[in-house]
C-alpha cells in the first residue's frame, strides 16, 4: 500500500488564509454532513471529507481543477452545526481563495467574478433589460462605482 506524506507547506498556506485558521481544530465528528444541502445533492461532497484532506495537506484534491469545493453553496448550515467552531463553509471559501491565486478555479466562476470587477453586477445590464424596466415602469439601473469597487478589491 502507497502512502502520501502530509503537505506541511499547503497546509500552512491554508492556514495562513484568511477563514482557513480553524482547520486544524476539526476531529472529524462529521455533524456539518447531516444538513448540508450540497452533500444531500452531490455524492462528490462532504464538509468532513473536504476538511480531512485539509487535515492531510492534500493540495491537489482540494485546489486541482476537479475539486469538490465549487459544489458549496455558501449557506453557512456547517458553521451553526460544528462543535469545534472550525467553520467549515470559510475553510471552504479560503480554499476557494487559493484557487484564485492557481488559476485553477472553474473558467465560469472566473468569468463571474471579472463581471463583478469590472461592472460591479454578476449579470450584465443589456438594452434589452433597460426596455423592459422600461415597459414595468421600473427605475433605471444605477451604474455601480467602479472607482470604489476597485478599492474593496485592493490587496
Ligand atoms: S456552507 Fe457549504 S459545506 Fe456548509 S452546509 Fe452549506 S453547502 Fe454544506
Ligand atoms: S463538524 Fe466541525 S469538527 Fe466535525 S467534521 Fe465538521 S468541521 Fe470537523
Amino acid at each position: 500500500m502507497s502512502t502520501k506524506s502530509i503537505n506541511y507547506e499547503f497546509k500552512k498556506k491554508l492556514s495562513s488564509t484568511l477563514g482557513g485558521e480553524a482547520c486544524v481544530y476539526c476531529y472529524q465528528c462529521g455533524a456539518c454532513v447531516g444538513d448540508c444541502p450540497a452533500a444531500m445533492y452531490s455524492v462528490d461532497f462532504n464538509p468532513r471529507e473536504i476538511l480531512l484532506q485539509a487535515l492531510l495537506g492534500n493540495e491537489e484534491a482540494l485546489t486541482g481543477e476537479d475539486s469538490p469545493i465549487w459544489n458549496c453553496t455558501n449557506c453557512y448550515t456547517c458553521y451553526e452545526r460544528c462543535p469545534q467552531a472550525v467553520r467549515p463553509v470559510e475553510v471552504i471559501i479560503a480554499l476557494k481563495n487559493i484557487c484564485f491565486e492557481k488559476v485553477t478555479a472553474a473558467p465560469e466562476v472566473r468569468e463571474l467574478v471579472n463581471s463583478v470587477r469590472t461592472t460591479g453586477r454578476t449579470v450584465k445590464i443589456t438594452s434589452l433589460s433597460d426596455r423592459r424596466r422600461k415597459e414595468l415602469g421600473l427605475k433605471e439601473v444605477r451604474l455601480v462605482p467602479i472607482e470604489e469597487l476597485e478599492k474593496l478589491f485592493e490587496p
